[in-house]
């Protein structure tokens, strides 16, 4: 086997399709729902995850995350959803870390009852937390790491390893990271989940998602996705495969502002608390450095009583608040009034999420004007 691609060539050209007729220098986009009929095994229809652009961008998820084989859905609901479900039927346990997306974090509590699977929440992110959880029935261990908003580190290789021993499967929503920090089959993790509205998209203008796995694990997910119908339209899986093209590129220019910010409001004076995973204070900062390649664009902080955290954002010029996150310019929320705004008080004070806690996503923008942006606004909200 040839030597393995680095991230920018197989963001660049993995499952690239040929123009043949043309030879121009990108993949041709075919729109056609309707294909000529070969034989049963062969028939191409979108829903069935089998035209030629959603197999090339397939394979180019594979590449980006070590596995062999992946599926491209409408959005990471679809993708969370389906895979789950691929694992799980009446009687079946799952064990779920705390903090995870409220998106999937509605569709267990909303919907699983229905469908007479049972599940645990541990009591935070760590493997002994989740072994706690484990009963006879388990069949799936899921967790989320960097969890969002506290940026909590999960110990993949601790999890692959209590999945192994208990003949569990086990699955990962890797969004926050993205595959350019972290890779999580290298570690044992089974199934590797994303919202690929988030970094792969990473210009807040796709809805997608993604699932990569074994071949045998993506072939038993393909059986209930095109059941479930999830499957993303062959325009925006050929929009998708064009942002890949620079996401090496932009997550690193977002790993590294995320640093430098992240240090900046570390010593600021108005500033209580930031949350990264590569600031050495952070509590799993260790573990951190252990499985990811670089600690992502995501962060978060809380500013002193003597300020305001609303008024701050409104003084933010260059920062805009916004729910999603992961794309090139940043953004800012707070997770207290929109992400975790469901939850009682009480619960957000368990979860660790203070009112005044912003989640900051931080894009290509240059450093200093970032820099300059906060500082303006914190003077301005002080
Ligand atoms: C956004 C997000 C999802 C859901 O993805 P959609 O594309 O909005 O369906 C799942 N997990 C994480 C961590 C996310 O940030």
């Amino acid at each position: 086997m040839s030597r393995p691609k680095g991230i920018n060539t197989i963001c660049t050209h993995v499952g690239e399709l040929e123009d043949r007729e043309f030879k121009g220098a990108v993949s041709p986009l075919y729109m056609s729902t309707s294909y000529a009929f070969e034989d049963v095994e062969t028939k191409r229809y979108p829903r069935y995850f089998n035209t030629p652009n959603q197999v090339a961008l397939a394979k180019k998820m594979a590449a980006l995350e070590h596995g062999e084989a992946s599926l491209i859905f409408g959005s990471g609901m679809a993708a969370v959803s389906t895979s789950l479900m691929a694992f799980l039927r009446s009687g079946d346990h799952v064990v779920f870390q705390d903090s995870l997306y409220g998106g999937t974090s509605n569709l267990v509590t909303e919907e699983f009852e229905k469908f007479g699977i049972e599940y645990s929440f541990a009591k935070d992110a760590k493997a002994e937390s989740l072994k706690a959880e484990i009963k006879p029935n388990t069949k799936v261990i899921y967790i989320e790491t960097p969890s969002n908003p506290l940026l909590r580190i999960t110990d993949m290789r601790a999890v692959a390893q209590l999945a192994n021993e208990n003949a569990l499967v086990s699955m990962i929503d890797n969004t926050f990271a993205s595959p350019v920090n972290q890779n999580p089959i290298d570690f044992g993790i089974d199934v590797v989940i994303h919202s690929a509205t988030k970094y792969m998209g990473g210009h807040s203008d796709i809805l997608a998602g993604t699932v990569i796995s074994s071949e045998e694990y993506i072939n038993r997910i393909f059986h209930m996705a095109k059941n479930f119908g999830g499957s993303l339209s062959d325009y925006t899986v050929w929009l998708l495969e064009r942002s890949l093209k620079t996401m090496g590129l932009r997550v690193k220019a977002q790993n590294e502002n995320a640093m430098k910010l992240a240090e900046f409001l570390n010593s600021h004076p108005d500033v209580a608390n930031v949350y990264y995973p590569g600031l050495k204070d952070h509590p799993d900062h260790e573990l951190a450095t252990g499985q990811m390649k670089a600690y992502g664009g995501m962060l978060s902080f809380e500013l002193k009583e003597n300020i305001n955290a609303s008024e701050f954002m409104k003084a933010l010029k260059l920062i805009k608040p916004s729910m999603s996150l992961a794309g090139v310019e940043s953004t800012i929320l707070l997770p207290s009034k929109t992400s975790h705004g469901l939850l009682s008080p009480e619960e957000r004070e368990k979860q660790g999420i203070k009112d005044n806690l912003l989640r900051f996503s931080v894009g290509i923008e240059e450093t200093e004007d970032l820099i300059e942006d906060l500082e303006r606004a914190i003077k301005k909200s002080n």
